[in-house]
Formats: C-alpha cells, structure tokens, sequence
C-alpha cells in the first residue's frame, strides 16, 4: 500500500503523562503506516515547557497561525504540587489559555456517538456542539466583600475625560460586588468563529443569552450576532441550506433537551462552561468528546477534550496495563487530517480520516473497547475490555481492511 502524501506541514503539539503514551502509540499504530506524515514538531510537555520557560508554547501557537491547522495532546496545568513534583521555576499557564489568546479563538465541543452506548437524554439522535465564548466576563470579573453600609458606584472614566457614573447599590448592611466587562473585539472574534464553523460543518448555529435582563450587556453580543450574521455570512448560510436562530438562554435549554440534536450551540463564557459539562456528560464520556479551537481568521487546532489521565498514567508507571480510551485524540488527528487535506486540496487525506474514524466507531460497536466504555454499554454484543494498544490494533486490522 502506497502512503498517502501531504504538502504542507501539520502543526504537531506533544503533551503529557497518559495522553503522551497515547499519542506516540496512535501515531505508530494508525498514522505512520499509512500517510508519509508532514509535522512540525513542538513538544509541550510539561518539562519542555520549563525548559524553554514557556517559549515553547507560543512558537506553537504562532506556527498554528503560519499553517493553519494543529493537532494538540492534553497537557498539565501547573498547580502548587505540580511545581513540586516538575521542579517547576514558575506555575506556567495553561498551554491552551495561551494559544486560545494568540489565536483569538473559540472552542466547539462535539461528542463522539456509537451505537450501544446512548445519551441520557432519549431524543438526541446526533451531536450537540458547544461553542463557549473563552473570553471576559465572570472569569475576569473584579469583586470584593463589601464590608457594611455603603454606596456602590459603577464608574467609568475616558481618555477625553467623559464620566459615567451609576448607582450600583446603596447597601444597609454587608455584602458582595462584582464589575464584569467584554470588548467588541472579542464578541466579534467569537461571531465570526461560530458562523464560520457552522459553515465548515454544515451545521445550523443558535445562540442565545438573557438580553431581556441584561439590556446593554448581553443586548450587545446578540446585536453583534445580528450585525455580522446580516452583513457577512446571511447568503452563504442561506446557500448551505442551514439557519442562525437566536434566543433566551432559557428557552434555549427547553429547546435543546427537546431537540434531536445535530446544530452548534453558541454560549457565553459562563453558560458554556455549564452546559459544556452537562451535554458532554448526557452525551456519555469526556472520553468521547471532541474539541477544536477555531480562530476567525480560519486556523483550526484539534484536540481531545479531557486531560492527561493522571491516574492511569501512575499505573502505567508501575508497570500495569491500562485500558486509557484514545478515540478523543485519534478523532484530534483525523480532524487535523482531514482539514489540512481540505486546506490543500488532497482528497486521499480525507478519505483517509473517514475511514479511520469510521474503522474506530465499528471497532466499539463489534463490542471491543475499553474499560470507561463498558461500563456504559448496552449493545447487544457483549462488552470486551482490551488495553489501550489491543484496541488500536482491532482499528488497525479494520482500516487496514477499509484501505486496502
Ligand atoms: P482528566 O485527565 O480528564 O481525567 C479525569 C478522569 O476522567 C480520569 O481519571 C478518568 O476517570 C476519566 N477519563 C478522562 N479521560 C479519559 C480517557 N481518555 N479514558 C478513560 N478515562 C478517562 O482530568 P484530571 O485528572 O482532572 O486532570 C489531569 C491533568 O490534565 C491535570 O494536570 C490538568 O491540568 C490536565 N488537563 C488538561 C486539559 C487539556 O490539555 N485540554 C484539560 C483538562 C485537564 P477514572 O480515573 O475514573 O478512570
Ligand atoms: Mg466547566
């Protein structure tokens, strides 16, 4: 079998602890043998993320934007015992903070559905993807106690000298304030990236926030929404044959528990961060979850979207098998595949990631898989937990017998 060959280089980001194994196997198993792979190597693992104090990951991201398209492993988040355990000389930042702020762009989270393993909620039939607004509002929000009676004011002062000044709340008696605020600039990225990914994947887009309550606030991203849908995208979704619906977050969430899935669900920063966590866990595992960063600009970064599995990856250390599911970063390269054959007009790499991702799905649905998957199973073959490596090898016989 010849190896499919691709022109311009993917922008490969390693990471670490059980993850890493994973993306070294999946590579070896299911990509090497069969695309003449085209990467630029950028290792973000925790210790190389020491070593190069960090540089590592912006020369990532900014290769992210020269190429277009990135595959990421999950990597560590620092905290106080991570500095202990790496020998850390600071608490680096989160490696996906830091591209998603270079790349200015918006995470889409899509789960992964097999047969034999059905969401909680009976009526999804196909994927719901979040999209979360990763900028601004409670997450960069400045607050206080207040320590007793008082007045509050909101207070805005301009570089010409213009002063807004608002009541907030004359307090009687102690309490709690908070200042949240947005830039257009970044509402505007979050439009564009939404409308755009709805496009690429064919999928209708709502969007929805409490603009009834917060009639400047949240008012202001709707009419954004509604100011670039109209002047930018309105013909081409109307060409793609898909929909841009607004509506109250409330009924938002009537209407997807009713739905039957299959459309991107656009969120601010905090409702997606919920309802991230509540769809994906409907959906059934983190495991099966997949997430891109796209730029509105049109560079794509893919990865999975749980972390590192620190705990197998502390058994693997003692020399026990694990049974790690790997379909979330394999679905990373198949995408990061795809699009670049997209991007470069090579259709073979296309056909390639199809059948991977296909050869995966049958793989779980003929009954084999691991572990976090049988615990959920109700196919009507029985369950058979192998090891992460068993399981890419059963997909490597299907692909094989797919592309062959
Ligand atoms: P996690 O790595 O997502 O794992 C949490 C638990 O979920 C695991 O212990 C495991 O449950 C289950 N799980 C997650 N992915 C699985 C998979 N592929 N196969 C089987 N089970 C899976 O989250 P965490 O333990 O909270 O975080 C570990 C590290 O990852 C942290 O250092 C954090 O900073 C980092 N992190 C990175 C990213 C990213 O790079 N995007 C995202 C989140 C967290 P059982 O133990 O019950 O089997
Ligand atoms: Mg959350």
């Amino acid at each position: 079998m010849e190896k499919i060959k691709m022109t311009t280089p993917l922008v490969e980001m390693d990471g670490d602890e059980m993850t890493r194994i994973l993306w070294k196997q999946i590579k070896d198993e299911l990509i090497l043998p069969f695309v003449e792979l085209k990467t630029e190597y950028y290792d973000l693992g925790l210790v190389h993320r020491e070593e190069t104090k960090g540089q590592v990951t912006i020369d990532a991201a900014n290769a992210n934007k020269k190429y277009g398209v990135a595959v990421k492993c999950a990597t560590i988040t620092p905290n106080a015992q991570r500095v202990k355990e790496y020998n850390l000389s600071q608490m680096w930042k989160s490696p996906n903070g830091t591209i998603r702020a270079i790349l200015d762009g918006t995470v889409f989270r899509s789960p992964i559905m097999v047969k034999g393993i059905s969401p909680v909620v009976k009526t999804w039939k196909e994927p719901i993807t979040i999209a979360r607004h990763a900028f601004g509002d409670v997450y960069k929000a400045t607050e206080y106690r207040v320590p007793g009676p008082g007045k509050a004011e909101l207070v805005y002062t301009g570089e010409d000298g213009t002063c807004f000044r608002e009541t907030v709340y004359d307090f009687e008696c102690p309490g709690v304030l908070q200042g949240q605020f947005n830039k257009d600039s970044s509402i505007r990225s979050f439009a564009r990236s939404c409308f755009q990914y709805a496009l690429d994947t064919r999928q209708d887009l709502w969007f929805s926030t409490k603009d009834t309550i917060s009639k400047q606030y949240d008012h202001t991203f709707k009419d954004i929404f509604q100011e670039i849908f109209e002047a930018e995208y309105q013909a081409r979704f109307e060409a793609a044959g898909i929909t841009y619906f607004y509506t109250l977050i409330d009924d938002a969430v009537a209407r997807v528990i009713r739905s039957k899935g299959g459309f991107i669900w656009a969120c601010k920063n905090y409702d997606g961060d919920v309802m991230s966590d509540m769809v994906s866990t409907a959906f059934g595992s983190l495991a099966m979850m997949t997430s891109v960063l796209v730029s509105p600009e049109g560079n794509y970064e893919y990865e999975a979207a749980h972390g590192t599995v620190t705990r197998h990856y502390y058994k693997y250390l003692k020399g026990e098998e694990t049974s790690t599911n790997p379909v979330a970063t394999l679905f990373a390269w198949s995408g990061a595949l795809r699009k670049r054959g997209e991007l470069d007009g090579l259709s073979a790499l296309g056909v390639y990631a199809d059948a991977l991702e296909s050869a995966t799905i049958e793989t779980i649905e003929s009954g084999v898989m691991t572990g976090d998957l049988c615990a959920m199973w109700e196919g009507d073959v029985p369950a058979q937990k192998v090891s992460s490596l068993e399981f890419l090898r059963a997909i490597r016989t299907r692909l094989e017998q797919k592309l062959g």
